[in-house]
């Protein structure tokens, strides 16, 4: 049997909370089932503290706005942000308490909002 602490996180770090800054709701960085979390499960907002690109930790620190969804290799959701300053892209894991109203709104919106007629459907 293997030792299932030595995964996840140290006990300190359970109780890491980070402030949305758009909304302000204060959140637990660990999710509910286990995973680690950036982003505000209320309106889905990051902040820009790491570094893409580059890896590492970033000086940006400004919001990440929620941009669309990208559906994973593995079927999961993940959101796009986009950062509000440097406009960094990065995909992050949904969590299973994310807002599920935005995260529709933002999957159907290219649907709802094609850039071409769709009655070209109708001649094939
Ligand atoms: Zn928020
Ligand atoms: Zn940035």
């Amino acid at each position: 049997m293997s030792d299932n602490t030595s995964h996840g996180p140290s006990a300190s770090l359970r109780t890491d909370t980070f402030t949305c800054v758009r909304c302000g709701l204060v959140v637990a960085a660990l999710a509910p089932d286990n995973s680690w979390r950036n982003h505000c499960p209320s309106c889905l907002n990051s902040r820009h503290t790491h570094d893409h690109v580059d890896g590492g930790v970033s000086e940006c620190g400004a919001r990440m706005a929620p941009l669309s969804i990208a559906v994973l290799r593995t079927g999961e959701w993940a959101v796009v942000h986009r950062c509000t300053r440097c406009h960094e892209l990065a995909l992050h894991p949904v969590c299973g308490d994310d807002n599920q109203l935005i995260l529709m709104r933002m999957a159907v919106r290219p649907l709802a909002e094609p850039p071409f007629p769709l009655e070209v459907f109708g001649d094939l």
